[in-house]
């Protein structure tokens, strides 16, 4: 089968991703394999590829926004028939028996594989996942517009809740690529007030058509206080920015992987009254199921632009230049 690596990490213009011919994989014990269908391009491949983050095993084949059907199982392997369509995510396993996993907090886990950087995924023709980490995806779902919900969807979710907004209350979002769009739905849906503010006209006229209540310039101060934000964008400098739009008591949830580097906080304009900093990292498999079946129940729709799986370098470079709004998804 073909399969995209990442041959040495490098930026994206110096052609970080190879494409070889490998064996078909064989699922062990509880997993399955899955014919690749589409998959999602996450900015984490890009910070992979770029080597923002720290390879963890040589030729990776990233990609964790999988959509695809079941064509082996592994012995044991009893949760999906040969022929289902699944979706295949970025958390790949946990330990389960961590103190974190022990008090249903897997997203810390302290000895977590991930999909797309311990384990290969889904840039290639067929990948391997852990039948207990795999999600079934909801009929009236297309395969493309599935892609992104099972990293950008559900990431974007749990950040949401990390936010802390209350019913009716007002959330910035900062940064308007593939998961913001997609919380920006669950938020507006449920009755929050959402500021946009991102750079990019593509991205400020998706959030204007997605319905928010105002949309800006990055640094553009929102029109009423935060009650919660959510800080997308992988951009340190606005972490100061949007801790100062937080209303009295408000929480920033800063939603990546990586970040650059933040600068100097002002403790009296943007932190002191109670406003509080935190990170999010990845997610439950709780999470995905609640994220899975509200997005079904609420219409959320993923905006997509599609690339054929021979143009996974192209995908990734304009990705990095912001040259389209939404989410890319990678089709054989
Ligand atoms: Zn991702
Ligand atoms: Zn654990």
């Amino acid at each position: 089968m073909r399969a995209w690596v990442v041959d040495a990490p490098a930026p994206v213009d110096a052609g970080p991703l190879r494409r070889v011919e490998r064996e078909q994989p064989v699922p062990g014990p509880g997993q399955v394999r899955v014919d690749v269908v589409c998959c999602g391009v996450c900015r984490t491949d890009l910070h992979l590829a770029e080597g923002d983050l720290p390879p963890r095993r040589s030729l990776v084949t990233p990609g964790h926004e999988v959509v695809g059907r079941v064509s082996a199982l592994g012995a044991g392997a009893a949760r999906f028939a040969v022929g289902d369509r699944v979706g295949v995510p970025w958390l790949g396993r946990t330990d389960g028996t961590c103190r974190f996993c022990r008090r249903g907090e897997e997203n810390l886990c302290t000895d977590p594989v991930f999909t797309g950087w311990d384990v290969d995924g889904g840039y290639a023709d067929a990948c391997i996942v852990e039948e207990a980490f795999a999600y079934a995806l909801p009929d009236g779902l297309d395969d493309e517009p599935a892609a992104p919900l099972l990293c950008a969807g559900i990431f974007g979710y749990r950040a949401l809740r990390c936010a802390d907004v209350p019913p009716a209350g007002r959330l910035g979002i900062y940064g308007f690529g593939g998961s913001a769009h997609l919380s920006a739905q669950i938020a507006l849906a449920q009755g929050l007030r959402v500021h946009v503010r991102t750079r990019g006209d593509g991205n400020q006229a998706l959030a204007a058509a997605l319905g928010a209540d105002s949309v800006g310039g990055a640094t553009d101060p929102p029109p009423e206080p935060l009650d919660g934000a959510i800080l997308f964008a992988p951009a340190g400098e606005l972490v100061p920015v949007a801790m100062r739009a937080l209303d009295r008591g408000g929480t920033l949830a800063v939603a990546g992987i990586w970040l650059s580097a933040i600068p100097g906080l002002d403790y009296a304009a943007e932190l002191f009254d109670e406003r509080r900093l935190r990170s999010v990292t990845a997610n439950t498999r709780r999470d995905g199921e609640e994220f899975l079946r509200l997005a079904g129940r609420l219409g959320v729709r993923a905006t997509t632009v599609a690339y054929p799986m021979a143009q996974a370098p192209q995908a990734l470079a304009d990705l990095a230049y912001g040259r389209f709004s939404g989410a890319a998804v990678l089709t054989n």
